[in-house]
């Protein structure tokens, strides 16, 4: 029998584990990545879900607050994107359209953090169009 590493998820045979008691198991490869950036990593992994969330929760922006003083800029950075998301769209629904009409400059942080992708109406200028050019084009 082995074990899910938490960190990679990969399963792994016993020996591949360190062997102490630990909550969580963490093979030996992930176990020699240091801790700050396994740390920093998983942070990354949960701003990124608080995004694909319906909703950011008052919890969510209790942890997010937290996070403003964490020793890596970036995740500082990101976190009060996210806060400001949360402010102007906490819901999941429309919130490309509600962050869009009211503040471009957030939209484009946004985008720029990799939080939300570019909308659609950029890439309107080429409309992919070729199931209507199939169908206009069928030699029979
Ligand atoms: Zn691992």
């Amino acid at each position: 029998m082995g074990h899910f590493c938490y960190y990679c998820g990969k399963s792994k045979p016993n020996e591949a584990f360190s062997g102490k008691g630990h909550r969580r198991h963490l093979c030996r490869v992930c176990h020699s990545i240091p801790a700050a950036e396994r740390e920093e990593s998983e942070l990354w992994g949960r701003l990124h879900d608080l995004m694909d969330q319906s909703n950011i929760s008052k919890k969510n922006i209790i942890w997010l607050k937290s996070l403003l003083k964490h020793s890596n800029q970036s995740i500082q950075m990101h976190a009060q994107l996210i806060l400001h998301v949360a402010e102007v769209a906490p819901f999941r629904k429309k919130r490309y359209q509600i962050i869009a009409d009211s503040s471009g400059e957030l939209m484009q942080l946004c985008v720029d953090a990799g939080l939300l992708y570019e909308p659609d109406f950029d890439c309107g200028a080429d409309p992919s169009s070729d199931e209507g050019y199939d169908e206009n084009n069928v030699p029979f």
